[in-house]
């Protein structure tokens, strides 16, 4: 992005870097309030994952221990559920709330849900985007005196970035569907009591809300390349 100080940053980029931060926040304050409490089942997330798999009918998709925090995820292309050192072994209500919302991606995947494809078959697109957009602008700001040249880079950079917008609206949907499955299942399986579900539902909001603050950051700067380079243009 561009490090100066405008008023397209103050009114755009500051307040959804601002939503951003206190969206993080939030997130790890709610996973460590609900990892301090224990299910009463006793199940560990790696375990919840499985049983919520088995009932589903999927057994085609191996679970992992992976390092971090909150680093959990579901790889499709692997078909690997992938659960971080606070969940894997964790009995908690927070650890097994994070495990089901993986195991919701699963079941996305095995149910064909289409907003997933979309996005898998997108991840290569936004990483192409968020890698080139800004080198592309710079040259293009440096070329900008021949114009013709100098404009089509520029333009190709917003474009491109674009791209990594699009993937973060697409991202939204598959995320609260995974979690609105997490709960839905979750009732169903015996595995929480309905009070227990609460806390999920709460752990699970709060992360749903760094996707959203993730788009909002997104659209911001997106906005703003528009705003700086669209007035650019007309000179
Ligand atoms: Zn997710």
């Amino acid at each position: 992005m561009f490090y100066y100080i405008d008023w397209t940053y103050i009114v755009l980029v500051i307040p959804a870097m601002i939503l951003a931060l206190y969206a993080q926040n939030k997130v790890n304050s709610t996973f460590k309030k609900y990892s301090r409490v224990a299910s009463r089942s006793g199940m560990t997330g790696a375990q919840a994952a499985r049983r919520l798999m088995e009932l589903n009918g999927i057994y085609d998709v191996s679970i992992e221990r992976v390092s971090g925090n909150l680093t959990d995820h579901y790889d499709p292309s692997k078909k690997v559920l992938r659960l971080s050192d606070s969940v894997y072994s964790d009995t908690s209500v927070a650890a097994i709330g994070v495990a089901a919302h993986e195991t919701g991606h699963a079941i996305q995947h095995a149910r064909g849900y289409v907003p997933l494809t979309l996005r898998t078959v997108m991840v290569p697109l936004a990483n192409l985007g968020s890698t080139l957009s800004m080198p592309l602008i710079f040259l293009g700001i440096l070329f900008s005196f021949s114009s013709v040249m100098g404009n089509t880079m520029i333009n190709l950079g917003i474009l491109l970035f674009g791209l990594s917008v699009v993937f973060t609206i697409i991202t939204l949907p598959v995320e609260f569907n995974a979690s609105r499955r997490a709960v839905a299942c979750l009732g169903d399986s015996g595995i929480l009591y309905d009070d227990e579900i609460g806390g999920v539902k709460k752990v699970l909001s709060a992360a749903a809300m760094t996707y959203v603050a993730s788009t909002a950051v997104a659209l911001a700067n997106f906005l703003r390349l528009i705003i700086i380079f669209g007035g650019r243009r007309r000179d």
